[in-house]
């Protein structure tokens, strides 16, 4: 199944000028098999998930995208409503309570602006970062990202023994699954999600 991981909606993501039936015509027309929505500390209404899936074709899941002090983390299988920045360390003991899976967002977004990139970062360097002790995975693919940063991404997570997840994190319909996870199996619910997570049957992909 090729599901795009990470989308934002409009009006739930202010940032965002996606309206989620567009996005449900255009996923099926890219023949995606399944998207996530992954508002930021935003939940979706099931029954409104559920309407929407109505209009056919493919599997709609719901995520969250966190905010944390070691960055934007993607939560499945959680579904607490938390609104303030969490403490990554307070967020990780919550999710795997819930038995929730947490994916590193765009772990390295802009490190070259920041200076490091100049620096020569080693990927062992980058591979000490903080965040990666509290995630289950790596999103090595993501479609708002240049190369350079996500190849840092997925060395980062080899080197760590991570796997790696792709997603758009599309804000706009033309940027719907620029990167992609495929999972081996079929997945039919959120409970699914999670535990093909948890199984690491997945592959992170260009769209
Ligand atoms: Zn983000
Ligand atoms: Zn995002």
């Amino acid at each position: 199944m090729r599901i795009d991981l990470h989308i934002h909606t409009a009006p739930l993501s202010t940032c965002s000028y996606i309206d989620p039936h567009e996005l449900v015509q255009e996923a099926r027309r890219l023949k995606l098999d399944g998207i996530c929505l992954t508002e930021h500390q935003v939940l979706w209404d099931p029954a409104e998930v559920d309407k929407l899936a109505s209009e056919g074709g493919i599997q709609i899941f719901r995520g969250n995208e966190f905010t944390t002090n070691q960055g934007d983390i993607l939560v499945f299988g959680f579904y607490e409503d938390i609104k303030e920045l969490m403490i990554i360390q307070e967020l990780r003991a919550k999710v795997q309570n819930a038995g929730g899976y947490m994916i590193a967002a765009h772990p390295f977004r802009g490190f070259k602006t920041f200076g490091i990139g100049q620096l020569q970062m080693t990927v062992e360097q980058a591979a000490r970062r903080k965040v990666f002790e509290y995630v289950d995975a790596v999103e090595v693919g993501n479609g708002k990202l240049s190369d350079e940063e996500n190849d840092m991404a997925r060395k980062v997570a080899e080197k760590l023994d991570l796997p790696g997840t792709g997603g758009s994190d599309a804000h706009r319909v033309d940027e719907i699954a620029t990167r992609v996870t495929v999972f081996e199996k079929d997945i039919r619910d959120e409970e699914e999600l999670v535990a093909e997570f948890h199984a690491g049957r997945f592959r992170a992909e260009d769209g």
